[in-house]
């Protein structure tokens, strides 16, 4: 059965929850609100499923020869309602117009973030942007294996370890499973995002009518956070806005995060999506500040899926290496935050609003020294 000695040695995926037979798995928050699996013995008939599956235990190596490419969807809505260039939404548009099932992340009503799925294009926008917290896989991965098996297409979306974990969860090949991830910079702990929610609403998250990690109304590079309610619209830029600030200076992500075994340039998905950071010096024409997404093609069923949506989006190759020279989370985890523990240490006890003030810089600060020591130096 499956034992967590070390936490860093647990994404978080739920492929052993999923597998077991006996239902003698359950994911439990720990108390920095990261979900591990926790087996009653009792129920567990020591099939050793769960550790057969784990993708941390069993470690897939693929060969692929990824390609790149810079991809803007065409239509203007759906790109400012998406984090980058509305990839997402072409990419689930496809499957869905073949009667396909489309997986992904959502908020349910107390905006906590958890993965689900559509069968129809007027539930696109329940997936569309990213949610900066670990999503709750659920029993996701069962009713992929059903619909599957019903011979339905399937377009699962996650970060690089939920797609593992589900590949590892299916065991086999199916061709019409198409699975898409993410360049992953890592997922914060669910319990901060509900202290951080409950702060922001005087303890009345129910008030909240919508949230948006990704507002591009400044501009795409710009973006920030917004949550809207009957009687406050809040609108802070990523650098002000605490949660954004301790998300982004890497205080608050899971243990796996700071030393990933999903971060490669061989990807076992069929397509990565980015935000193409580095546009501005790669091709700066195709920057108009809405958002431009990367998209790298692992192998042919990723290459026969962008085939596809070439009509809504302006696609154009460009060259890998140079590319992720400004997308370092494709490949290289994040270090820690040297305050993380301290951190979560007092999380319990103090306002967490303080507590990410006093651990992490605040960019415009950092900016104003900059301008003081050159004034003083002219
Ligand atoms: C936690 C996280 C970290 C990321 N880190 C980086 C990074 O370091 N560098 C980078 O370039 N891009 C990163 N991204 C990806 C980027 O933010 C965009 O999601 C991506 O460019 C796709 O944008 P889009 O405009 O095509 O589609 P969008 O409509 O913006 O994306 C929707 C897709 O994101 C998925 N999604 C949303 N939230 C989650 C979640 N919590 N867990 C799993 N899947 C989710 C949905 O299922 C759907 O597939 C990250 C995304 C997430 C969720
Ligand atoms: S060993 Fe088998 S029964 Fe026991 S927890 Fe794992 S999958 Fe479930
Ligand atoms: S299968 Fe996933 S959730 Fe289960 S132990 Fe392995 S990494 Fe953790
Ligand atoms: S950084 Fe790695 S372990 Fe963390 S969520 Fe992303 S893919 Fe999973």
């Amino acid at each position: 059965m499956i034992i967590i000695n070390k936490k860093e040695n647990c994404c978080g995926c739920s492929a052993c929850y999923n597998i077991c037979p006996n239902d003698a798995i359950i994911m439990e928050e720990d108390e920095l609100g990261f979900k591990y699996p926790k087996v009653d013995e009792k129920k567990c008939v020591n099939c050793n499923l769960c550790e057969n599956v784990c993708p941390i235990l069993n470690q897939r190596i693929k060969e692929t020869r990824p390609k790149a490419y810079l991809c803007i969807n065409k239509n203007l809505d759906i790109r400012l309602n998406s984090s980058s260039g509305g990839v997402f939404s072409a990419l689930a548009e496809e499957i869905l117009n073949r009667e396909g099932i489309v997986f992904g992340a959502t908020f349910d009503n107390n905006f906590e973030v958890i993965h689900t799925y559509i069968e129809n294009k007027d539930e696109i926008s329940k997936l569309q942007g990213s949610k900066y917290v670990q999503s709750d896989i659920k029993k996701t991965y069962l009713e992929t294996k059903k619909y599957l098996e019903q011979d339905r297409y399937v377009l699962y979306t996650g970060t690089p370890c939920q797609i593992e974990g589900l590949q590892s969860f299916l065991g086999k090949e199916y061709s019409k499973l198409y699975t898409q991830d993410i360049i992953c910079h890592g997922v914060p702990s669910r319990k901060i995002w509900r202290e951080y929610l409950k702060k922001m609403t005087n303890n009345n998250v129910e008030v909240i009518k919508n949230i948006n990690f990704r507002n591009k109304k400044t501009s795409w590079e710009n973006f920030s956070m917004q949550i809207n309610s009957d009687t406050n619209r809040y609108n802070k830029s990523h650098n002000k806005d605490l949660f954004m600030r301790a998300f982004l200076q890497n205080l608050i992500l899971r243990d796996s995060c700071y030393n990933c075994k999903f971060k490669k340039y061989n990807r076992n998905s069929d397509i990565t999506l980015a935000d193409f950071w580095g546009i501005s010096k790669i091709d700066n024409s195709f920057n108009d500040h809405k958002g431009v997404s990367l998209v790298i093609i692992n192998n042919d069923k990723g290459r026969e899926l962008l085939e596809k949506i070439k009509k809504q989006c302006i696609i154009k190759e460009v060259d890998l290496d140079n590319a992720i020279k400004y997308n370092k989370s494709f490949i290289k985890s994040v270090e820690q935050n040297k305050n993380r523990n301290e951190f979560f240490k007092n999380v319990d006890s103090k306002n967490i609003k303080v507590l990410i003030k006093k651990y992490t810089y605040s960019q415009g600060l950092i900016r104003k020294l900059i301008r003081k020591c050159i004034n003083k130096i002219k």
